[in-house]
């Protein structure tokens, strides 16, 4: 810290180096000719960093390659939104590892029952909210309404998350194992799980008619 604050002192300027910060304290403003390294959770729906914390100073990088476009929104940032992992025992994501084939199904007692059908796809688990239930014969029909990414840690969790919270309830796990695809487009899933309970051949094709994140659920005559 001394010594930045030596390098700082060298490089202060009077007048504001950047626009439309949210100044609560007093700020001493510095050439921004120093690059660091800065570390954090998650972005807010606005743009800032959650959790930002320094990390090292970085002199192998120019100050004009640190643009705002470095810092994406990570596929996780809705789930993250959702929740406050103060409260919840849901898993964060911040260390998890798939093998790219995970399949759950969770049996979720939320306000209403329903069972989270996840698939691992990306890094994360692709999640649909299935009212009634897996279907378990050819032939019968489920609505599905997807819902946000979650971590692939998620796959082995199981509690309770407490009331007041999103999906407050018991979570289970129904059936767990891999799974295999054929089809994978932004219309239509066939997928092959094996676990303990579920087998065969599933289609997930979306509804349009009945909304934006509705799917129907089916199993194939294999
Ligand atoms: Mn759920």
């Amino acid at each position: 810290m001394q010594d930045l604050r030596n390098r700082f002192r060298e490089i202060e300027m009077n007048e504001e180096t950047l626009h439309g910060v949210d100044a609560r304290e007093k700020i001493t403003w510095i050439k921004p000719e120093i690059v660091c390294e800065v570390l954090y959770q998650s972005l807010t729906k606005d743009g800032k960093l959650r959790m930002p914390r320094f990390s090292r100073l970085r002199t192998d990088k120019p100050t004009n390659e640190c643009t705002i476009d470095q810092v994406k929104p990570t596929h996780l940032q809705e789930y993250e939104s959702k929740r406050d992992f103060k409260v919840s025992p849901e898993p964060k994501g911040d260390d998890a590892k798939g093998d790219g084939r995970i399949f759950v199904v969770q049996e979720h007692h939320a306000r209403r029952l329903h069972y989270d059908l996840r698939l691992e796809k990306d890094g994360v688990l692709k999640s649909w909210a299935v009212p009634k239930g897996l279907p378990m014969n050819p032939g019968e029909k489920r609505l599905a309404i997807e819902v946000e990414d979650h971590p692939l840690d998620y796959s082995n969790f199981e509690g309770t998350i407490p009331s007041g919270q999103y999906g407050a309830g018991t979570v289970k796990i129904w059936d767990r194992g891999t799974y295999e695809f054929k089809v994978w487009n932004d219309d239509m899933i066939e997928f092959m799980p094996k676990g303990q309970t579920l087998e065969g051949r599933y289609i997930l094709a979306r509804f349009k008619k009945a909304g934006k994140k509705q799917w129907l659920l089916f199993k194939a005559k294999s």
